[in-house]
């Protein structure tokens, strides 16, 4: 079974990226290798693995046959030369930065960022002697006068939540090369299926899999993908820091994988449809869809993503109360938080998000009371669309 030069279409590379040419036991699916260590022949075993003769795994946190397997199918989605898997999308975030950050050093990251990732940058750095400046989203020239001699890396995320603002790839790349820093995305809402940073320029890409990528709402994980030179960097230091991957949700990953291209058409569609009918909805007020020719950054959205995903923001043209009775009133999305799995899901950020910020500051934040986040999954559109109708006639 010789492998073809020739780069294969993303349907056919979910599938078959990555699964090792030596199918274990003739098995199609790639095994759950649950051991914690792995065992050597004789101590001769041990000092050609050691010198780097050959290639063998040792102990669990040093690697994984199921984790490198997930690994090589997300380089493969991604374009990247190597990857890290992480527990969660946060790990992937903290331990990146940390790995690739010493005292002294500085980051510049736009505001519009997940909440989290926000804290660990504003709050958690700063204890260990790390800058960081937050700079508005959208604003190059605040970006670039944010740089100093000391920043290391810039990091964006795109699309953005919850409004799904796009970073443009061109500028960003554009000071990236002018001051040689690092650039790393956080394409979790854009998947490797719309769009593909590292082929624009970018340095790093970084993924909560817990979303799209793994996609069934059932488990954890992060990743970063990028050159080998930076990966082996932030791969030394998680085996250092721990927050691996654990085999079974790497078995969970690679089967969602599989059906990811399917599932991001899908996603594509209902999303793209979804936002067509609320915009189109007199009880909706507005709606933010990047593949919307109305949203802010549609131009950029066109250019750089070929889909747009399944995360559709509105708001309703009512209060609280009213935004409220939408969730309520709905049969088939669920009320919980997370988006790009197969079951739909309805988030209420001033209610989930923010709970504990005064009103005003939740509205300073930019999140209205009437401020909801929709995530369509695979579901027929027509029942998510009447799901959505029958709700909003109690608004
Ligand atoms: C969910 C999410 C994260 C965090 O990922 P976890 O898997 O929940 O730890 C980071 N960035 C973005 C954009 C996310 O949506």
């Amino acid at each position: 079974m010789k492998k073809e030069p020739k780069k294969d279409q993303i349907e056919t590379r979910t599938v078959h990226a990555g699964e090792a040419d030596a199918h274990w036991m003739d098995s199609i699916t790639t095994p759950i290798v649950q051991s914690s260590s792995y065992i050597f022949r004789d101590s001769d075993h041990i000092l050609s693995y050691i010198s780097g003769q050959q290639d063998h795994f040792e102990y669990g946190r040093y690697g994984n046959p199921t984790v490198s397997i997930a690994i090589k199918k997300l380089v493969e989605l991604e374009n990247a030369e190597d990857g890290v898997l992480f527990d969660c999308g946060m790990s992937a975030v903290s331990t990146t930065i940390l790995a690739l950050l010493n005292q002294g050093d500085h980051l510049v990251i736009t505001d519009d960022a997940y909440k989290k990732t926000l804290i660990f940058c504003e709050k958690v750095l700063g204890r260990f002697g790390i800058q960081s400046t937050v700079v508005k989203m959208g604003d190059y020239e605040q970006l670039e006068a944010a740089i100093r001699p000391e920043t290391v890396i810039m990091f964006s995320e795109s699309p953005t939540n919850p409004y799904l603002n796009i970073a443009d790839f061109q500028r960003l790349k554009k000071i990236r090369d002018r001051y040689g820093i690092l650039w790393a995305i956080d394409s979790t809402f854009g998947t490797p299926y719309n769009q593909r940073p590292l082929d624009w320029g970018a340095d790093l890409v970084i993924h909560s899999a817990t979303k799209y990528l793994s996609g069934h709402n059932d488990i954890l994980a992060g990743v970063t993908l990028g050159k080998r030179e930076i990966t082996s960097r932030i791969s030394d230091f998680l085996h250092t820091i721990g927050g691996i991957l654990d085999p079974h949700a790497a078995y969970l990953l690679l089967r969602g994988l599989k059906t990811f291209a399917v599932r991001m058409e899908r996603l594509n569609s209902n999303g793209m449809q979804i936002a067509q009918f609320l915009d189109r909805h007199p009880k909706i007020k507005r709606v933010y869809y990047p593949g919307l020719p109305n949203h802010r950054h549609h131009e950029i959205a066109r250019r750089q993503m070929s889909g747009f995903g399944s995360v559709v923001t509105f708001e309703v043209d009512s209060n609280l109360k009213g935004t409220r009775a939408l969730l309520d009133n709905l049969r088939i999305a669920l009320i919980a938080p997370s988006f790009g799995g197969t079951e739909t899901l309805i988030t209420h950020p001033a209610t989930v998000s923010y709970y504990n910020y005064p009103p005003e500051e939740r509205r300073q934040l930019g999140i209205k009371d009437e401020l909801v986040r929709f995530s369509a999954g695979i579901e027929h559109v027509d029942d998510l669309i009447e799901d959505l109708d029958t709700a909003l006639k109690k608004v």
